[in-house]
């Protein structure tokens, strides 16, 4: 049974039996643990956004559709944003420009669609049922697009984090992406598999590495590997962008003249990534890797003057990058 089956089931008054399905249950004690402190589970939300739409962002590009369809969000504690020990004023100021003070923060999660010549690609597939009952509503928000899992011919992964990654189960654990092949950069399908991988893992993070391996294991047959600067499929070029994890990939859909890059988490807050894109971030694995990552890419994303879309951002994550004094700035743009 799928979880559409069981939506179906619930409907018809029969959920209250299932609902202790061990795929739910065992998603608590898995969440609590994981940075170390205790969050109050958040409902599952309805997959609709404020407009009654589930589609949040829907363009046409060159010969393609490029939509962006919410997975939820994310519920952090805030010293994921920033690093320890850091007393700046200045910095203060630009969290509370953007409103992230307080004590958790909620960043969205934006996973792109593109749809062309018979293809239907995500980019990345959520968090699934099992990390944050805040985030996993990819398979509601698919439905209400009227794209079937089954349909989906491609899923490209920027990473293998649980809110990128842990999707590609049902909340049956069976693959819900059937048909689909899942491309994966070599660097960080090795990283993931690699047997010294958990020992050298903090535990706070441990968990991150046996749903990795679990996931991509049991997604075998259905990985192919990529490296950077490859043509992972007509028009779509792998970027390297390693730092956040070892085989960090953001990808180029490129469409005549013009592309757009979905850069996964390689700039993943609105306010630090870009106006304080040297300053180390907690949430990468490379802190010094990443930020290197951030300012080529910065770079390279004002002076070609490229939309991007960022995984993280407030949704729906189209936008455009601003050079403003030594840094830079994050423009959104609707559709
Ligand atoms: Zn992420």
């Amino acid at each position: 049974m799928n979880r559409r089956e069981f939506t179906s089931l619930a409907l018809m008054g029969l959920g209250s039996g299932v609902a202790s399905a061990p795929a739910l249950t065992r998603s608590l004690p898995a969440e609590s643990s994981l940075f170390g402190r205790q969050y109050a589970p958040v409902p599952r939300q309805s997959a609709l956004n404020a407009s009654g739409s589930s589609t949040e962002f829907s363009t046409e590009f060159g010969e393609g559709q490029l939509n962006v369809l919410s997975d939820g969000h994310l519920q952090l504690p805030v010293s994921f944003l920033q690093p320890a020990g850091i007393e700046d004023t200045e910095l203060q100021e630009l969290l509370e420009r953007y409103q992230l003070t307080g004590d958790a923060y909620t960043p969205a999660c934006n996973i792109s669609v593109w749809q062309q010549g018979g293809r239907t690609v995500l980019f990345d597939v959520g968090a699934g049922s099992q990390f944050m009952m805040s985030a996993g509503q990819l398979p509601e928000a698919l439905d209400a697009a009227g794209i079937s899992p089954e349909s989906v011919t491609d899923i490209i992964l920027t990473h293998a984090h649980p809110d990128h990654l842990w999707g590609l189960l049902d909340d049956f654990d069976d693959l819900l992406y059937s048909n689909a092949t899942i491309h994966i950069h070599r660097d960080e399908l090795d990283y993931w598999q690699a047997e010294d991988t958990l020992s050298r893992t903090p535990e706070s993070r441990q968990s991150f590495v046996v749903g990795a391996q679990s996931r991509l294991s049991r997604a075998e047959e259905q990985v192919s590997v990529f490296a950077s600067g490859d043509e992972v499929l007509p028009g779509i070029e792998a970027v390297d962008t390693r730092g956040h994890t070892p085989g960090h990939t953001s990808l180029a859909i490129h469409q005549g003249s013009e592309s757009v890059l979905i850069v996964g988490d390689a700039l993943n807050n609105v306010a630090l990534s870009f106006e304080y894109p040297r300053l180390p971030s907690p949430a990468d694995q490379d802190p010094e890797q990443a930020a290197l990552t951030r300012m080529a890419l910065l770079d390279r994303l004002a002076s070609e003057k490229m939309r991007m879309i960022g995984f993280h951002m407030p949704t729906p994550g189209f936008g455009r990058v601003e050079r403003r004094n030594s840094a830079y700035r994050f423009v959104a743009e609707s559709a």
